[in-house]
């Protein structure tokens, strides 16, 4: 057994699995294999990153897995945030939020939704955790979450903690410009602009429209591609050009948004490369324009 291995196995407050199956660690699904550990209090993180450091190992991080694609054979250890919180600090509403990375945000909005939290309408419906949401910039056409973020707290790759007071130049469209390579968030300071109960029903209207609007229910990544403009998002361009139910083994392009691919039962890497390409093949010749990826590819 590697030195690396012993000192990740007998770390505190973690749980190491070895070679395991990460296919369910992702929203889509893909058949995935590696090293996990799952770590439960900022101070085991603090003790994990240093060691990875000292033997040079690479990592990558999975929030709720809503927004990335791991390899068929994941040769990176994966680290997975689970650190406890306490519902109750929910039950009432605040001016402002200190907020663990590892929370799932639909958290978060069913609290908008009690309270009629101006502002926390942006980020209806996305499935994330808090951290993952930050490193995203996720957002909606109501809005981005950067917008109700005050600070950010992460963990260095020396163990020491750093906080970022955020401004307007933190987060641009679905991108973060301050966590650096090696860093992990570990939790947000959140505020709100007021309440105003319209936000409730405002709410719950948007979470109906994706259910109509999005395959909301099958293994997908979201949005697959990021929009190249406002005014032409890629699921339109994609439909435009008529790829809509095109299909490569068990994944096809969503016949319901032409942004999104859906695995309907045990789809691979190589399926999911040969409809990026196709896609981009078909946009080149048409529009002279290839699709960035949205969806993060660790490692590719
Ligand atoms: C059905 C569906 C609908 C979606 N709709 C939307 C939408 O409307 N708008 C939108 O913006 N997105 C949407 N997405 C994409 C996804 O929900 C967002 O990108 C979300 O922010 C991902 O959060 P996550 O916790 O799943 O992050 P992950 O997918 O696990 O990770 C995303 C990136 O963040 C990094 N990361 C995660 N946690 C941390 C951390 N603690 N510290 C440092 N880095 C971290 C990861 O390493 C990775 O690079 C959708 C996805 C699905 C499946």
């Amino acid at each position: 057994m590697s030195d690396l291995l012993k000192e990740l196995m007998s770390l505190d407050d973690c749980t190491f699995h070895q070679n395991c199956d990460l296919t369910s660690f992702t929203t889509f699904k893909l058949k995935s294999v590696g090293d996990l550990i799952e770590v439960h209090s900022v101070s085991a993180l603090q003790n994990l990153l240093p060691k990875l450091n000292k033997f040079h190992k690479n990592f990558l991080v999975v929030g709720w897995g809503a927004n990335q694609i791991l390899p068929a054979q994941c040769d990176e250890l994966v680290i997975h945030l689970d650190f406890s919180f306490d519902k109750k600090y929910l039950e009432e509403k605040k001016d402002e939020y200190i907020l663990p990375a590892s929370l799932g945000i639909n958290h978060l909005t069913a609290h908008a939704v009690t309270f009629g939290l101006k502002g926390w309408e942006v980020f209806t419906g996305i499935p994330a955790s808090l951290g993952g949401a930050i490193f995203m910039n996720a957002g909606t056409n109501l809005g981005e979450i950067g917008s109700l973020i005050k600070k950010v707290m992460l963990v260095t790759p020396e163990g020491k903690i750093r906080e970022e007071l955020i401004t307007h130049e933190s987060f641009s469209y679905r991108k973060n410009h301050f966590v650096r390579p090696g860093e992990i968030i570990i939790g947000a300071v959140m505020i709100h602009h007021g309440v105003d109960e319209k936000i409730s029903q405002k709410i719950k209207d948007y979470l109906q429209y994706r259910k109509i609007s999005q395959p909301l229910t099958t293994k997908n990544c979201g949005c697959v591609f990021k929009n190249p403009m406002k005014e032409f998002p890629a699921g339109k361009l994609i439909d435009l050009l008529q790829l809509k139910g095109v299909q490569s083994g068990d994944l096809k392009i969503s016949p319901k948004h032409g942004n999104f691919m859906e695995n309907s039962g045990k789809a691979n890497w190589d399926q999911f490369k040969a409809l990026v390409d196709l896609i981009n093949f078909e946009m080149d010749h048409f529009y002279g324009l290839e699709f960035e990826l949205e969806v993060k590819i660790p490692y590719h």
